[in-house]
């Protein structure tokens, strides 16, 4: 089973505002009036009504709906809000892959019977989410990871949809080429170009052919078109950043609060950095100020995993703060550019 969450930085942002529900609303960088650069990083199914895509130029979509909502990103919310969600399905299957911030694999396998089971599984799954973090998501039910990220695609929006293994590759045989899970866009090219048009023409290529092309991956392809997917649902221990955010019960300049914040949001880090068993490369700070601008500093440091560095780090990227008079409403700490910690003593 997929789940995957709907329009999902716009859907958080919907639930602390709730007067935006109904309204196009476009996250991401500021339009500044059309002139702005930078993208959409996601919309809600109003905007999409206007052709607004995420990953379009943000200046683009001002052009399409000038009076959309436009909202900044804040990555700590909806983390928190992913969470949720991730606790919650972790709460009910035994295997849980994340693949992206708003999207897991789950596998079932061992706990239903059958797929009229998995289905009022999904049912029950989505108005738990639904209930308990106030979020809408698709889900997608196939016989393998593979069909059932494609089966979520067409579930989408607010849906559920099931593709039992008897129907896996009539289902996917008359998309285009390019709709396969696993093809980016350019293989998706090379492929129509050579004559796939179709998922259905792939599978049945002559696998000859498709490994002289794209070698080991051909076979892959060829697989993939024929909906078989052998791969497992595993627990992915690729985390890419980790941080923590709080803010001010009334906006400061206070040094000594602001220091306090900073040595406990990074022994809150740490604590999370040392049960991943990671290093981390990169400090970055984030201010917000009372009149809700922004300031984000990020240095590069040896690879560490000490809480000394890390405070020591945040504390001399707070000091570059540029905007000395302007009073503090939030503060966060964040560590990327995470790496297995064994595997860096080795490289060492
Ligand atoms: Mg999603």
């Amino acid at each position: 089973m997929l789940v995957d969450m709907d329009h999902f930085y716009a859907a958080c942002e919907e639930i602390r505002r709730p007067e935006l529900k109904g309204k196009p609303v476009v996250v991401g960088w500021d339009p500044k009036e059309g002139s702005g650069r930078g993208v959409v990083m996601t919309c809600n199914y109003e905007a999409r009504k206007y052709g607004i895509r995420s990953g379009m130029a943000i200046s683009k979509a001002y052009k399409l709906k000038p009076d959309a909502i436009y909202l900044p990103v804040d990555f700590d919310y909806y983390e928190e809000k992913s969470r949720e969600v991730m606790a919650i399905l972790r709460s009910k299957a035994e295997d849980v892959e994340q693949v992206s911030i708003d999207e897991a694999f789950l596998d079932l396998s061992g706990k239903l019977h059958g797929y009229e089971d998995s289905l009022r599984y999904a049912v029950k799954l989505k108005k738990e989410i639904a209930a308990k973090a106030l979020l809408p998501c698709s889900i997608g039910i196939g016989p393998n990871k593979l069909i059932a990220k494609m089966a979520c695609e067409e579930a989408k929006p607010d849906g559920i949809r099931l593709v039992r293994q008897e129907e896996a590759r009539d289902f996917i045989k008359n998309m285009p080429v390019g709709n396969l899970y696993g093809v980016g866009r350019k293989i998706g090219e090379q492929l129509e170009q050579i004559g796939y048009r179709t998922i259905g023409d792939l599978a049945e290529a002559n696998i000859m052919d498709l490994m002289d092309r794209f070698g080991s991956y051909g076979i892959e392809l060829h697989n993939y078109a024929n909906a078989i997917d052998e791969s497992s649902v595993h627990e992915n221990s690729e985390i890419k950043s980790i941080g923590r955010e709080r803010t001010f019960g009334a906006d400061t300049l206070d040094e000594k609060e602001i220091g306090n914040a900073i040595l406990e949001l990074s022994r809150e880090v740490i604590g999370e950095v040392s049960k991943a068993g990671a290093v981390f490369k990169t400090v970055t700070l984030k201010l917000r100020y009372h009149d809700f601008t922004e300031h984000l500093k990020s240095r590069s440091i040896k690879p560490t995993g000490s809480l000394e560095s890390l405070v020591q780090n945040a504390m001399q990227l707070y000091r570059q703060n540029p905007e000395k008079a302007k009073r503090i409403r939030k503060i966060g700490v964040r560590v990327s550019g995470l790496s297995d910690y064994k595997k860096q003593k080795k490289l060492f």
